[in-house]
């Protein structure tokens, strides 16, 4: 027998462009209680500005700037295109010896002879560089350059115009608790969750982590945990929620491949409309 329903759900939510997967994630829609979204593309627009370059130890911004931008010439992490756009000329491969990208820390790379790192906290401990703790408003990312701290550069981010309006309706609908995962530091995500009125955060996470969180919000949750996230590096979250819902104009094949729900225009008020669609179908069987 054929739950004509779901069709009937699953084709009215594919035209608001919220492609469910299959009759199973509705099923799991519907119970939704707990909901989960990463940070960077989002709930904010994942678009990146230098707002800001600190220099130390000698070196010039222009240095710093350079040496980041050629790093980071082979990342897709809004950073690493914010970090690009900022530096505004051409880069030569060429000079682009070695490139390795840390998920969740930044990137290090040897640029002709200059040994260069870019990233968080977490990546100049892992390479044991002294450096500033800096609390700025906006997203950090150090350089190192030949073992040597060069200076910082601030990287502001902006919250979706959208995102207050999926918070207020999936309160609305009931849903006990709205967080937010990321691997940026605490005082971006703390300030995001105060002006979203989230009920929670979790930050400076891992990938792995941000698997662990979601599994502790399943032990706890009375219904369904929902992670919903642009995927880059994030896929093993998508696959690992009840329901993963990725963004799709902005997220990575992999994440759109790996998710149970695809939301076409990056739109995060369309879970809640997916949620209220989802409760609104019934099983026709016949
Ligand atoms: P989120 O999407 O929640 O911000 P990510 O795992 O994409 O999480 O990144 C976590 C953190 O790792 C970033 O906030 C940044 O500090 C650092 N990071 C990751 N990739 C890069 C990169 N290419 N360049 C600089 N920093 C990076
Ligand atoms: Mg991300």
């Amino acid at each position: 027998s054929i739950p004509l329903g779901y069709f009937g759900g699953i084709g009215r939510a594919a035209r608001e462009g919220i492609l469910v997967k299959g009759s199973n994630y509705l099923d799991a829609l519907k119970e939704a209680s707990i909901v989960a979204f990463d940070k960077t593309g989002t709930l904010t627009k994942g678009v990146f500005k230098v707002t800001r370059v600190e220099t130390r130890n000698g070196f010039s911004e222009e240095e710093i700037i350079r040496f980041a931008a050629l790093a980071e010439a082979h990342s897709n992490h809004p950073i690493a295109k914010a970090i690009r756009e900022a530096y505004g000329e051409e880069i030569n491969e060429a000079e682009i010896v070695e490139y390795e990208e840390i998920a969740g820390h930044g990137v290090r790379a040897r640029i002709d002879g200059t040994e260069v790192l870019v990233g968080n906290d977490r990546l100049l401990h892992r390479f044991k560089v002294e450096h500033d703790t800096c609390r700025v408003k906006g997203t950090v990312a150090h350089v190192v350059i030949n073992g040597k701290y060069a200076g910082y550069i601030i990287i502001s981010d902006e919250i979706k115009d959208d995102a207050p309006l999926a918070v207020k309706e999936l309160k609305r609908l009931g849903i006990k608790k709205v967080v937010m995962v990321t691997g940026d530091n605490k005082d971006v995500a703390g300030e995001i969750a105060r002006q979203l009125g989230l009920d929670g955060f979790y930050a400076e996470l891992l990938p792995e982590d941000k698997v662990r969180v979601i599994e502790e919000l399943e032990k706890e949750a009375q219904g369904k945990v929902v992670f919903v996230g642009d995927g880059i590096n994030d896929a093993p979250v998508l696959a690992r929620a009840d329901v993963g819902v990725a963004m799709g104009a902005l997220g990575s094949d992999a994440a759109i491949e790996t998710a149970d729900v695809v939301i076409m225009d990056d739109k995060p008020s369309k879970l809640p409309r997916g949620i209220r669609i989802a409760r609104k179908t019934q099983r026709i069987v016949w």
